[in-house]
């Protein structure tokens, strides 16, 4: 957590993460509500101001979903505050709808800013979605920072754009600067003391004239690119006024292009870092364009300011428009994440250099060096309450002769898709059950399989409901189970509404699970905790067997917080150990090949299981699984 940076006296430099920078910047900002669904990379804002909401009288939740986290904001921008909703770009995609419909009705006097963290190479993600072109298409402003001091500072100049004209305003950062660490200089938090007021005279709709609030929006957009975006000091141009190569950058490609400019030695080279990405300051760009001969884009994901500045260079003479290169001429991949070495290439190849990038040798060098290191698969950890779930679902399936398959979506249950293969589906959040619910529906044209539909705690509050009563509604065969961690783990332990907590660790009141199984029409509900292998595999079983739809919660809190727990009361989990004259060996592997927990490991040289007395988490399932009663438990 960023102490430094939320503690941290006016004028002190601290390093810190990015979305560190924008939480800091939210303070220094003076908002009072702020709403996030977790999902990496963009997490760490709401928990960051988590951290002295209650100290400053900010209000802060982890809301059910992004879309619900948008609302709550605007509620708090219609009533006359600054108010903040962030979220991945998976978010952004849940929220679209009701962010068109904000940006055509308003919201009021108060600010209202987004922030959208976007995950290039979808290193923690399943797509590589590009929030710039969404917020252009949902005609809201949209901002990019292009460093940490810029990702602090930008928060404050979004509330003042939101209010001055009445916009959403969308701040877009990538994994590298959420995550990453730079130092920036706090300014001062100020002690907001506005009261929130009900508005009668501003009502949040836009009947009965769509079409006019349209119009309106586009003509404040305008005012934008006119007044504030031509001469905007956040856009910047360093270089010679007519460069030889003309980079176009934003974000942290404004980085790599300075930085392979610096290691290719290269004169002439003009960077225009934009951070005003919609509207775009049009007469600003057409002059850096009639300046240069040749145009790169450097820019994540989307060729986003590469397609909307050709179309902008097409007003231009033939003789003034400029040769352009980036994604769309191939000089920069199409996707994945821009990186240093994709700079340089892309440099070196327009102006002629000869430079071989560092990372062909290096990456002789990793493939070397990787084939010594050991291999780890990706897998759950021991004692992971998911495994233990996934190995009865796979055995219920196979006592049903291999009939039976899984779909699910987005969580840390999502490795299941590599445990014995067993999850087939894994679109967006809540997908799994709107799957399955389909699938259910299938028999009267021949599919005679049972569909499970399997979902997370989290998700399951996020966007399993609207499926799960489908599946009530159109009497879908369904088994629906319902992994219950106690928590939103895969993001960083977030509560949710089953757990009674809030987001600044407050008691608040339970939304159990169960209850709203019951409430939607689930007549057949089990609780039960996966760990009791033998209870697991009947309860399976007996659904997909069943002729009505069942539901199973398998609830057991994930082993990293029981671990917490126990290493802080100084009680260790119990130790697990195989006795090797009673373990069968080679035809059976059980433990360690089915069950696959990493702790239990193959000894090669005995042809026995061993129990790693280090990975072990004390869970007790292999103790259950083995055939030969081989495993027992000692003292630690
Ligand atoms: S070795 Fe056994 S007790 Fe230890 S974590 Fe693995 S399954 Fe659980
Ligand atoms: S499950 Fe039991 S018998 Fe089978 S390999 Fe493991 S310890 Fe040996």
């Amino acid at each position: 957590m960023g102490y430094d940076v939320m503690f941290g006296k006016t004028g002190n430099t601290v390093l810190g993460l990015g979305n560190e920078a924008i939480a800091r910047g939210a303070l220094e900002a003076g908002v009072q509500f702020a709403a996030a669904y977790p999902g990496t990379p963009s997490s760490e804002i709401l928990g960051n101001l988590a951290l002295v909401s209650k100290g400053l009288g900010i209000y802060t939740e982890w809301s059910t979903n992004e879309k619900v986290a948008f609302e709550a904001a605007t509620a708090a921008a219609w009533s006359g505050l600054r108010a903040l909703a962030s979220m991945k770009q998976n978010g952004l995609f849940v929220v679209l709808d009701s962010l068109i419909n904000v940006a055509f009705s308003g919201h009021g006097k108060g600010g209202l800013v987004l922030v959208v963290a976007d995950d290039p190479l979808a290193h923690s993600s399943t797509t590589e979605g590009d929030s710039r072109p969404l917020g252009n298409y949902s005609d809201v402003v949209v901002l990019e920072p292009f460093t940490h001091q810029q990702a602090k500072d930008i928060i404050s100049y979004a509330f003042d754009l939101s209010e001055k004209y009445g916009l959403v305003v969308l701040v877009r950062e990538t994994t590298r600067l959420a995550q990453s660490r730079a130092p920036f200089t706090l300014g001062e938090v100020p002690h907001p003391s506005r009261k929130a007021v009900f508005d009668h005279s501003i009502p949040l709709h836009n009947l009965p004239r769509p079409h006019i609030r349209h119009a309106e929006l586009h003509t404040r957009l305008e005012e934008i690119r006119k007044k504030e975006f031509e001469k905007s000091p956040w856009n910047r141009y360093t270089g010679p006024r007519q460069p030889s190569l003309l980079i176009i950058t934003s974000g942290t490609g404004w980085k790599y292009a300075n930085e392979a400019t610096q290691i290719l030695s290269t004169k002439g080279v003009g960077i225009l870092a934009l951070t005003t990405l919609s509207p775009l300051p049009e007469k600003l760009i057409l002059k850096h364009l009639k300046s240069a001969k040749k145009v790169l884009f450097l820019e994540e994901i989307d060729p986003y300011l590469e397609t909307q500045i050709r179309s902008l260079s097409a007003g231009l003479s033939k003789t003034a428009t400029p040769k352009f290169y980036g994604k769309l001429s191939g000089h920069i991949p199409s996707y994945g994440e821009c990186n240093i070495d994709h700079a340089i290439d892309a440099i070196s190849r327009i102006q002629g250099i000869k430079y071989t990038p560092v990372s062909r040798a290096y990456a002789v060098k990793a493939k070397e060096a990787a084939t010594l290191a050991p291999r780890r698969a990706l897998t759950f950890c021991p004692g992971c309450p998911h495994r233990a779930a996934y190995y009865s679902i796979l055995q219920a399936i196979k006592k049903n002769k291999g009939k039976g398959f899984v779909t699910g979506d987005i969580g840390c249950y999502s490795l299941g898709a590599f445990y014995h293969d067993i999850m087939r589906s894994q679109l967006s959040m809540g997908a799994g059950a709107g799957l399955a619910s389909g699938f259910g529906n299938l028999d009267q044209f021949g599919l005679d399989e049972p569909v499970i539909a399997v979902m997370g705690d989290s998700t399951f509050y996020h966007a399993c409901l609207p499926a799960l009563v489908n599946i009530i509604y159109t009497q879908s065969k369904v088994t629906s189970i319902i992994f219950d961690n106690r928590s939103t783990a895969m993001t960083g332990f977030q509560p949710h509404p089953g757990i009674g907590i809030g987001a600044t660790g407050e008691k608040v009141t339970t939304v159990p699970i169960e209850n709203l199984l019951k409430g939607i029409g689930f007549t057949e509900i089990s609780v039960i905790d996966p760990f009791d292998i033998e209870k697991s595999i009947k309860a399976v079983y007996k659904a997909i067997t069943a002729t009505t739809s069942h539901a199973i919660v398998f609830r057991r809190e994930c082993a990293l917080i029981t671990n917490r727990r126990l290493i802080k009361s100084g009680e260790p989990a119990p130790r697990f150990i195989v006795d090797t004259d009673e373990c069968i060996g080679e035809t059976c592997k059980i433990c360690s090949v089915q069950f696959n927990c990493p702790a239990c490991v193959w000894d090669n040289e005995t042809s026995k299981a061993r129990i790693d007395g280090v990975l072990c988490n004390g869970c007790g399932v292999c103790v259950q699984i083995c055939p030969a009663k081989a495993i027992t438990g000692v003292k630690r």
